[in-house]
């Protein structure tokens, strides 16, 4: 039913609620609140006191008069008087003349707002929320539900609007048919649609409305789930590429007992013949590349391609030098593509990838362009999968004549909960350990009237032979209006100046990739001392010989962000620092600074970078993958969470047996839910 069914709704509103994603009645009762104002307790006027909010109920004892103050001509003060049995009140609303003609005298209302003293000591109450006394009232004596209302709806007349599509809904009976099976339903004491929605806007009792929530969070986190398993079992039944030598190649170190455990789990996915779908979740130096080269090793020692995708172009030159350097040995050729080739190097590389059956293939987004033919892709890797969406990962397995394995890296701990939907469609390998002999980053933060000091500890720690980075959140000057932020050229000079000795240079995304690669060596090599530079580093960049990161307006960054910051350094065995700039004083970055500084376990930080800023935030946005929810909240609803998962899985294992049509019912509904 087209929303325009519904009275009072004529084309300029029905357009207004378009716009806010409102085409049928059916919407309407699934637009839930985004709070709620409990005004089920009415007050008789005796019991007001100054300052608070409350609900009364109270007859009109005269005729509403409207005044404008002297020498306040732009303002009319609409007056009332009420009372009930204990007393009389006056009301004032602020330039709205048009409630003279509203009220009649004699009848009751109710009236919620904030009463305060006027200035002959008497009790007022200002521009109260007004409605006829009745059983039903939509705005009080009741928990009041609170939108976020489309273009020129008030909260009560939208409300209005609500209440009358639940009743034209319950009338048609249609709209609240359940989609959740009524063998679920009991097995997780879940209450059905209709009482869902009803209370969800307008809760009968903090009981009903608890039932409401956990029914329609567990329906949204349910039809998730199962989607994530169809998924996961459309991936995980197909044959894969089987491969019977899995010996590697040895590294010029011994692989931590993390890493040997993963490359079992590779091996044995190898072995199986089924394809791999595998998530290595490791912090960054836990040797994640070291384990996907051995991957890659044994996939082309099998008769096959082995391709690995990075998020920056820096990146994918440092995995091209690393991957030459490890398998040239062993008579296999890596081949870089990028967007930055030349048209005669792009060529080239595309030949190779689309003729030779055993090869490296290092790249970027580049590697999921069309054009780009793989004779035979046995192994794809992805580096830093937050960073794609998941629509990429399966553009580039959906590439070549046959389904390769694939692995999926990722230096954010995401927490476990997280990863499973995020990654529910891929088995997770986990790297807790990092390589011996490092060292624990010191980390320190301080204001700014220590930079000069951290001007002398860069000069320090150069003369020791190390390297610095820092990190500021602009490139230049008034890129933003806040003139307070660091940016990248002012502080190179800055810092040249002060430290006219040193080798100081900046590094930022709007340079070009050739420029970039070569900073970037120069850097490795210890020629540059100091690296002032934006978060282009902030992934998977390797100088064993920096020591020191200072981020400037640490307050700038998320708690996951600082964290993979912090990781450049610390690579090597000498001791590293990392000192935190800020000079904000809000509590939020006063606990992101301490966490910091408490811990440099990545998966705690990321938990709490999770509970400080929601799930949407954790991962920049929806372009990463996560689903925009109705009513679930991540980070709140993690039980709900959980039960819905293992629903899932029963249903999904046939524990739970459903009949045909309720099978039927929900896969049909499965097939709906956009996959993230
Ligand atoms: P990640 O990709 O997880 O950030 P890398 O694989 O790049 O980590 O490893 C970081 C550094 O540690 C590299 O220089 C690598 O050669 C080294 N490394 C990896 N594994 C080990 C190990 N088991 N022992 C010693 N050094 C290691
Ligand atoms: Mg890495």
């Amino acid at each position: 039913m087209d929303i325009t069914t519904l009275s009072g709704i004529g084309e300029k509103r029905a357009i207004a609620l378009r716009a806010a994603g409102l085409n049928t009645v059916y919407d309407v009762i699934n637009y839930f609140p985004r709070d709620y104002d409990d005004r089920s307790q009415i007050k008789t006027i005796e019991e007001l006191v100054p300052g608070a909010v409350n609900t009364i109920r109270g007859a009109l004892i005269s005729e509403p008069i409207s005044v404008n103050p002297s020498g306040k001509r732009s303002l009319t003060l609409t007056k009332a008087v009420i009372e009930d049995v204990t007393g009389s009140l006056e009301l004032v609303w602020f330039n709205q003349p048009y409630l003279k003609k509203y009220f009649r005298v004699g009848r009751i209302y109710s009236f919620t707002g904030k009463v305060k003293l006027d200035f002959k000591n008497r009790l007022q109450m200002e521009s109260p929320d007004y409605e006829p006394f009745s059983e039903n009232m939509l705005s009080s004596g009741r928990i009041v539900p609170v939108y976020t209302t489309p273009k020129g709806f008030s909260q009560k007349t939208f409300r209005a609007l609500i209440n009358q599509a639940l009743g034209v809904c319950a009338k048609a009976g249609l709209s609240f048919h359940d989609n959740l099976p009524e063998s679920l339903r009991q097995a997780y004491e879940l209450c059905n649609r209709r009482d869902a929605l009803t209370n969800i806007h307008y809760p009968e009792s903090d009981d009903a409305f608890m039932a409401a929530r956990k029914r329609l969070v567990f329906e949204e986190l349910f039809f998730m789930q199962m989607a994530l398993f169809a998924l996961k079992g459309s991936t995980h039944l197909q044959p894969g590429i089987k491969m019977k030598d899995t010996s590697i190649a040895p590294l010029p170190f011994d692989l931590t007992s993390a890493q040997s455990r993963v490359l079992e789990d590779i091996k044995n996915d190898y072995r199986q013949g089924i394809r791999m779908n595998r998530l290595i979740q490791g912090d960054v130096g836990s040797g994640k590349t070291a384990v996907a080269m051995m991957a890659a090793y044994i996939a082309i020692n099998n008769g096959n391609q082995a391709a690995i995708m990075a998020p920056t172009e820096v990146l994918a030159q440092q995995h091209h030098k690393d991957f030459t350097k490890y398998l040239s040995p062993y008579g296999i050729e890596t081949v870089l593509l990028t967007g930055s080739l030349t048209p005669k190097e792009r060529r080239e590389a595309l030949a190779k990838i689309a003729e030779s059956p055993q090869l490296m293939i290092v790249g970027t987004h580049a590697l999921i362009q069309p054009g780009v033919e793989y004779i035979k892709l046995g192994l794809v890797v992805t580096d830093e999968q937050h960073r794609f969406g998941v629509n990429q990962r399966f553009m580039l397995t959906k590439k070549g004549q046959h389904l390769p394995h694939t692995l999926v890296m990722t230096a954010t701990p995401i927490p476990r909960t997280l990863a499973l939907i995020l990654y529910g469609d891929l088995d997770i390998s986990i790297i807790d350990e990092l390589p011996p002999g490092r060292q624990t980053i010191k980390t320190y933060c301080v204001d700014s009237r220590y930079r000069k000091r951290l001007h002398e500890f860069i000069r320090k720690e150069s003369q020791a032979g190390k390297q610095a980075y820092i990190i500021c959140p602009a490139i230049e000057e008034n890129e933003t209006s806040e003139t307070q932020l660091k940016n990248v050229l002012s502080y190179t000079a800055e810092l040249s100046a002060a430290l006219p000795e040193l080798s100081i240079t900046c590094l930022h995304g709007k340079m070009k990739p050739m420029e970039k690669q070569e900073i970037m060596e120069r850097f490795k090599s210890g020629e540059i001392n100091a690296l002032v530079s934006t978060t282009v580093i902030e992934v998977g960049v390797h100088a064993p010989d920096a020591t020191l990161m200072i981020i400037e307006n640490a307050e700038r960054f998320g708690l996951s962000q600082l964290h993979q910051l912090r990781g450049r350094v610390g690579r090597g065995t000498a001791q590293s620092y990392c000192v935190l700039l800020t000079d904000a004083k809000n509590q939020i970055t006063k606990a992101r600074m301490k966490a910091m500084t408490d811990t440099t376990d990545g998966f705690k930080l990321a938990e709490l970078d999770l509970a400080q800023r929601g799930a949407g935030d954790f991962f920049g946005t929806r372009q990463h993958g996560l689903p925009d929810f109705a009513i679930a909240n991540l980070y709140r609803d993690m039980d709900i969470l959980k039960i819905a998962q293992s629903a899932a899985q029963d249903v999904h294992s046939g524990e739970i047996a459903l009949s045909k049509e309720e099978g039927e019912m929900v896969y049909k509904k499965v097939t709906l839910v956009p996959i993230l």
